[in-house]
């Protein structure tokens, strides 16, 4: 009986602890839905309560560390997801401004392509018109009449190629192909020169133009057609929109002495203030579209990127109803001259008189209209030249290795050899090594022109070609072999 009770007592006391050994072992192993016996009441019952209790918040506490643990894992999941979305995103702007680029330098460049197919095809014809109209104003045998009228076909022409190279202008400036040459001018000569062309003009509107520079002298430094563009559409802007018996005054002053501003103040109807702010822009005429003053809206918008691209700027000042400024800044010169550009560009001499000696020129081109022009040109212009003409590059070439003249005159777009490649071979022959050749041609782009100055041509001519520039031309050949 004794070891019994002694069994049963032991076994009563020590079950429950056993069971909560066993509990507590595997809730150690990581099984915390485990629970101890709570049978009595007794030490052991209250142990186990408190051992269930002390479980109870282990399990919520890893409860709730497994919840934050499943949400910052489904956070990094996110952003994870976030970041290769957006890398892709990244990848894929990258592959668009990629292609966008190459796609805008290939319409930059069919742009420019573009441009200087459509200034060749349009000077080519107005070659044809200004030429022939310009022999038929020399012509003295024609009537008085006749000769006025071949005179408006030279304006209204001059005019029309103007606005063609306006336009031109602009859309180049637009594409960012704009070159100059700047180099240190002075002014004087440019002012004289500007004032000069518009002067028929003022005096036809009974305009009184004022040059206030009183022969002061300054050297600036720009690009000399470019300044001589501007100053003239500053000018003629002075008379277009003035009234009758106005004034236009160009005068300058330094700025810092860095910079020369150079103003053209008006007495005319001045612009409306609400307007003022449109300036510049490209067609916008500020109202005047309705009006009898003839324009386009481009002088101003080509003549302010023009300045800009010199380094200066354009400003205004106007009050209605008194008057406008228009005001450039350009930098005084600093920089010595580009030699390159410096060259003897402008042929100078005037016609010369007294006995002429004989010179014989070759033209080379392949447009039978042009050809005509020079043949009637050199007819009736310059007596003491004969004209040879080859109608392609290679005849050309031939002719010239013959004939040896002493000006060769030299399309540059010519169907089966170029002009580029006329001009090598011809350099490289013995008889025509040092024949001054002289390149005549519709492609009118600085860059075209500077291309072929630096390939070595002696000259460069546009078309429509100017006949008094060609004849001075052939002056110079002529007083070169005079003093030979
Ligand atoms: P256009 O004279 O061919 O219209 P511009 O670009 O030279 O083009 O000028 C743009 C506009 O600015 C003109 O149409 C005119 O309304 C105004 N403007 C320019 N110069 C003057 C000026 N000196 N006085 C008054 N208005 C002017």
């Amino acid at each position: 009986m004794g070891l019994i009770a002694v069994l049963v007592i032991g076994y009563v006391i020590t079950g429950p602890l056993r069971h909560m050994v066993d509990t507590a072992s595997r809730i150690a192993d990581g099984d915390l839905t485990q629970r101890a016996n709570v049978a009595s009441r007794d030490e052991v019952g209250r142990l186990a309560t408190a051992f269930n209790r002390m479980v109870e918040r282990v399990h919520a506490s890893q409860t709730e560390l497994q919840q934050v643990n499943q949400s910052l894992e489904a956070r990094v999941r996110e952003r994870t997801e976030t970041l290769q979305i957006e890398v892709e995103e990244r990848k894929l702007a990258e592959s668009v401004a990629k292609r966008a680029a190459i796609e805008a330098e290939r319409a930059n460049q069919a742009k420019t392509e573009f441009l200087a197919r459509m200034s060749h095809e349009l000077r080519t014809p107005m070659n044809a018109v200004l030429g022939f109209a310009q022999l038929l104003r020399r012509d003295q045998q024609l009537p008085e009449r006749q000769r006025s009228r071949a005179e408006q076909i030279v304006q209204s022409g001059t005019h029309l190629l103007e606005l063609i190279n306006e336009i031109l202008d602009l859309a180049r400036i637009e594409a960012g192909q704009l070159s100059l040459s700047p180099e240190n001018i002075n002014l004087l000569p440019v002012v004289d020169e500007v004032l000069s062309i518009v002067r028929p003009l003022a005096s036809e509107r009974r305009i009184d133009l004022v040059n206030a520079l009183n022969e002061t002298d300054f050297t600036v430094y720009a690009d000399r057609t470019r300044l001589r563009q501007v100053l003239l559409n500053l000018l003629s802007n002075g008379v277009k929109y003035n009234r009758l018996n106005g004034t236009v005054t160009l005068s300058v002053e330094t700025i810092d002495d860095a910079k020369l501003r150079i103003s053209v103040v008006d007495t005319g109807n001045g612009i409306p203030e609400h307007r003022q702010g449109d300036m510049f822009q490209p067609f916008n005429r500020l109202g005047m579209e309705d009006s009898a003053i003839e324009g386009t809206g481009i002088g101003l918008a080509v003549s302010k990127r023009l300045v800009e691209a010199m380094h200066g700027s354009i400003g205004f000042k106007s009050v209605a109803g008194e008057g406008s400024e228009f005001y450039i800044d350009l930098n005084l010169a600093t920089k010595p001259d580009d030699p390159r550009w410096t060259r003897d560009r402008s042929v100078g001499a005037n016609r010369i008189g007294g006995n002429l000696p004989a010179i014989s020129v070759l033209y080379i081109e392949d447009n039978p209209t042009n050809m005509e022009l020079i043949r009637d040109i050199f007819d009736e212009g310059v007596p003491n030249a004969s004209l040879q003409c080859a109608e392609d590059g290679p005849t050309g070439i031939q002719m010239a290795r013959q004939m040896r003249p002493d000006l060769v005159l030299l399309d540059i777009h010519m169907p089966d050899m170029d002009g580029f490649a006329v001009f090598a071979q011809l350099r490289q022959a013995p008889e025509t090594k040092d024949t001054i050749i002289v390149a005549l041609s519709a492609d009118a782009m600085p860059r075209d022109i500077e291309k072929a100055m630096d390939a070595g041509f002696d000259h460069y001519l546009t078309k429509p070609l100017d006949v008094e520039e060609l004849i001075r031309v052939i002056d110079r050949v002529t007083l070169r072999i005079a003093h030979r």
